[in-house]
């Protein structure tokens, strides 16, 4: 044994925190030593933002229309839950793992302190390609993935939510199936939940405007606006395609969209709404007339001012922000861009609006919908909307203040906020025994 491992032996270094270098929670731990230098006192408690709470690997057994059994894989994690009850979303994706469930939690942690919610951070996933189960065998995957994590979940303890390949319906089935072991109704347990079973208005499109929110923040800050800016996406679900029809809607020109299945460009500007149209029908964006198919990778090279990376973890990496051609970067995905390529980024003077700050409308929203639960009284969409823009606006200033006093990315400035809160709070409870 070398002598690294031994004296991480003896402070007691789980195993499954030995991750392979690139990996997603790999990159979230270099995140977070890259702000330890700037947390003063606080670093003292800083080992606890590397460790998740606690992390449960559960075996999904379900029965599939043929008759056959199949078994998948799901995962909870709680990364900490200093400031309040965990809370982050739940993915359904074949690539899924341990180490990125820990990842996405952790971002989770940061996110809700950026934003000053009190919450914790956590997120879930079961590995599987959920294009390849019918409905039925989705509906008993969720339910049975809920009924496995139920120790870990409820409406003060933590509060799962919509992610990558999951939506108001999955909550719904989430919400049933805790309700049914506890004989009543919990409507708390989870948010983005549909309207009629205590959803929140406004909760389905929060992710994508609180995206299109700090596009206009960041091009404010630097003196600019988005009248005729060129945006390209990568991705065009909930999040790219939700922000790409906000942004067209309020001047700017989508001139790149990039999903599953290929690539879209158009410098005229691509119709958003007709592409979403179309890929309600086809179920992709190849073939739309509304510009030229390309291939998924060309996104990288489409000349435009912003990219809107809204798809998963990792895509931007070293040579990917060598190649492109845009000023800005706002992160709809969680994790999109690797801390090597966030080097080369700064090196490039890009500016990045981190994912902890674009995309955190979604869990925002949540929250309202938690608080609107617990009060069983429901606001109209203007409250959630102008409560909506307040949040995130008043957490982008302080992060870009940040920026500028520290000299730091936006990214390291969001880090620096979101880590002393939550190791503020960690100090003030104190460590018991
Ligand atoms: N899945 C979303 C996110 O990554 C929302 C989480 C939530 O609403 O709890 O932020």
């Amino acid at each position: 044994m070398n002598r690294t491992s031994a004296s991480a032996r003896r402070k007691g270094q789980l195993s499954f925190l030995e991750t392979e270098s690139g990996s997603p929670w790999e990159n979230f731990l270099a995140q977070i030593d890259a702000v330890i230098p700037h947390l003063g006192e606080l670093s003292r408690w800083s080992e606890t933002l590397k460790r998740p709470k606690r992390a449960l690997v559960v075996d999904v057994p379900i029965i599939l229309d043929d008759g056959s059994v199949a078994h998948f894989e799901g995962f909870r994690v709680h990364h900490n839950i200093s400031r309040g009850p965990a809370k982050g979303g739940v993915r359904f994706h074949q690539d899924s793992t341990l180490n990125e469930v820990m990842a996405l939690a952790g971002w989770m942690t940061i996110k809700n302190a950026v934003v000053n919610l009190p919450f914790g951070g956590g997120k879930g996933a079961v590995r599987v390609d959920p294009r390849l189960l019918s409905q039925e065998e989705l509906e008993r995957l969720t339910r049975r993935y809920t009924s496995e994590i139920s120790s870990m979940i409820g409406p003060d303890k933590d509060i799962p939510a919509p992610d990558v390949n999951t939506n108001a319906q999955t909550m719904a089935w989430m919400m049933d199936t805790y309700a049914s072991s506890n004989g009543h109704t919990v409507n708390s347990v989870v948010t983005g939940k549909p309207i009629a079973l205590g959803g929140s208005i406004g909760r389905i499109e929060a992710t994508g405007k609180g995206v299109f929110l700090t596009t206009c923040a960041v091009l404010r800050a630097l003196g600019d606006s988005l009248e005729g800016k060129r945006i390209a996406v990568q991705g065009f679900g909930n999040v790219g395609g939700i922000a790409a029809q906000f942004l067209q809607a309020a001047g700017a020109k989508i001139v790149a969209v990039q999903d599953v299945d290929g690539c879209v460009v158009n410098p005229a500007g691509i119709d958003v709404p007709k592409l979403l149209a179309h890929k309600d029908v086809t179920r992709g964006i190849r073939d739309s007339r509304l510009g030229d198919d390309a291939d998924r990778k060309d996104l990288w090279d489409v000349d435009a001012d912003i990219l809107i990376p809204a798809a998963i973890e990792s895509q931007i990496t070293a040579s990917v922000a060598a190649r492109i051609r845009t000023r800005i970067v706002v992160e709809g995905a969680n994790g999109p861009t690797t801390p090597e390529a966030d080097r080369v980024l700064a090196e490039r003077g890009i500016t990045v609006v981190p994912d902890v700050l674009a995309n955190a409308g979604g869990v925002i929203v949540s929250y309202f919908e938690w608080v609107q639960g617990f009060n069983s009284l429901f606001w109209r969409e203007p409250e959630v909307a102008s409560r909506l823009e307040q949040i995130l606006i008043e957490a982008f200033n302080e992060v870009w203040d940040t920026h500028v006093a520290v000299g730091t990315s936006l990214r390291g400035a969001a880090y620096i906020l979101g880590c002393r809160r939550v190791l503020q709070a960690r100090q003030q409870r104190g460590l018991y025994p």
